[in-house]
């Protein structure tokens, strides 16, 4: 610290004591030769004596205040510079002057003041480049398909980026922050069973689980991982949860289960029974005639039951490539109408339904591809025939207006659980009823003919009761 007098530089003071003595020097001339003169002592010459000195410590005494100015300022900056109370931008000045003192303090000046506004310049660049990476950053986590939320040690929300606004119901990330994390899953995941919610608030490091929102993995399946949010001290307790919608991964997962257990059984099956037959009649040459006949007809229909399976494999292959497509030309209902139910009546005769058939007199005129339409209808016809019992009815009704054909087939058979509805048309899915799994089937001719409804821009519906019967109605339009 300085005091007072310490406040003024030294230059400066050493310059007004040396002013002072200089004014004592000259007063005392001066009242000399005043004394002088009122005696009538005061020759000329003195007087030149006296005023001579006068008149050169007076001018070297400007001279030198001149002089010392410049230093001067300079420590006075230079003693702001040391107080602190200014920045070195304001603080140092450069100076008027053209004294070579001034000159070279002028140029530490400047180059002060340009590494200063180098500095300036260099964070304000640090600054925007700084900013810039936050916002792209922030672009990048919101960009994410994964819902990401940071909580802190409370579990409530402090960032929840777009995603993770989407999958947990709200609008905008406002609407969470501050919100227990949990409680919000919780909200969204009714059926999720107590112990989960447990799991998930308790205990702390990495955690992983698959989180269903419905009653099957079609209402939509969430993976969600804990981890512990790293970085400062302050984060301690803190976590990032990642929701990543894995619903299509699931569901295609269970396809993929549902197909092997299908290919299993539907390739496993006839394969068995061809090599049984086949063998039986290679090893026995004394088989009679008439048993030797069942056995080549066994062997005849399950090659072309498993014939039948790699054809539906190969037409579901190539709806999912997308490489099946329509040729649509005009299509003879009856004539098509015709030809199916004649495809049909060894199984209706076999299980002794009654087929019936509600057909309109004049059909309007519809294109379409006729091999995949009256694949599909053969699906739907046969499916009722399949899944009637033996007594039952299985019925047809073709409706049509200006618009659109429908076709309806409907049976009394047992019918489709509720809850099974929404997955019929899915691939490879098939009944969990224990009667269903006594029937052959692949899990594949509804999918095929939904799609096929799709690609002639039309719809397949559904309606059943469980032992009572079902309707199915694939729609297409005219135009
Ligand atoms: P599948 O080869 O098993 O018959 P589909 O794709 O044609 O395959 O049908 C899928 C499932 O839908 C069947 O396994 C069966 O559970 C059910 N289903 C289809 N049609 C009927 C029907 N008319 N009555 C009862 N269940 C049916």
């Amino acid at each position: 610290m300085f005091s007072a007098s310490q406040n003024i530089p030294l230059t400066r003071r050493l310059v007004g004591y040396y002013l002072m003595f200089v004014l004592a020097g000259l007063l005392t001339c001066l009242a000399a030769a005043i004394w002088l003169a009122m005696r009538g002592e005061l020759l000329d010459l003195s007087a030149m004596v006296l005023i001579l000195p006068v008149v050169f410590i007076g001018g070297g005494a400007i001279a030198l205040h001149r002089t010392v100015r410049v230093n001067a300022s300079i420590e006075e900056q230079l003693h702001r510079v040391n107080a602190g109370g200014d920045d070195l931008a304001t603080a140092l000045t450069t100076l008027p002057d053209s004294a070579p003192l001034t000159l070279g303090w002028n140029r530490v000046v400047q180059q002060v003041q340009n590494r200063i506004s180098e500095d300036a310049l260099n964070s304000k660049l640090g600054n925007f480049v700084e900013a810039f990476n936050q916002q792209l950053w922030e672009a990048i986590v919101s960009s994410l398909p994964e819902g990401v939320v940071a909580s802190n040690r409370c579990g409530n929300v402090i960032r929840a980026n777009r995603s993770a606004v989407a999958l947990l119901g709200a609008n905008a990330e406002t609407e969470l922050v501050g919100r227990d994390f949990i409680a919000l899953l919780e909200r969204r995941l009714p059926m999720a069973s107590p112990q989960l919610w447990d799991d998930l608030r308790q205990g702390s490091g990495t955690l992983i689980r698959e989180l269903q929102l419905g009653a099957d993995a079609a209402a939509g399946v969430w993976r969600l991982t804990r981890t512990p949010l790293l970085g400062e001290p302050s984060s301690a307790g803190s976590n990032v949860w990642i929701l990543r919608d894995i619903t299509q991964q699931r569901l295609a997962e269970d396809a993929r289960q549902r197909f092997v257990a299908t290919a299993t059984h539907e390739l496993r099956t006839p394969l068995a029974n061809i090599k049984a037959y086949a063998e039986t009649l290679a090893l026995n040459r004394d088989v009679p005639v008439q048993e030797q006949m069942n056995f080549y007809n066994v062997i005849s229909s399950e090659a072309t039951r498993l014939a039948r399976f790699v054809d539906d494999l190969l037409n579901v292959n190539q709806m999912e490539t997308g490489a099946i497509n329509i040729v649509p030309s005009e299509v003879d209902i009856e004539r098509l109408l015709s030809e199916i139910t004649e495809h049909v009546t060894p199984q209706v005769k076999e299980k002794q339904l009654r087929l019936e058939t509600k057909l309109p007199k004049k059909y309007p005129k519809l294109r379409a591809d006729k091999d995949k339409l009256s694949a599909a209808l053969v699906n739907l016809i046969g499916n009722a025939i399949k899944y009637t019992p033996e007594g039952g009815w299985v019925r047809l009704t073709v409706e049509a207006d200006d618009a659109r054909m429908q076709f309806i087939v409907e049976d009394n058979g047992i019918g489709i659980a509720a809850e099974e509805l929404p997955n019929l048309c899915q691939k490879f899915f098939r009944s969990g009823d224990e009667r269903v799994r006594q029937i052959n089937g692949s899990g594949l001719g509804l999918a095929f003919t939904q799609e096929v409804a799709k690609l002639h821009g039309g719809a397949l519906s559904v309606s059943s009761e469980l032992n009572k019967g079902s309707q199915f109605a694939l729609n297409l339009p005219l135009a």
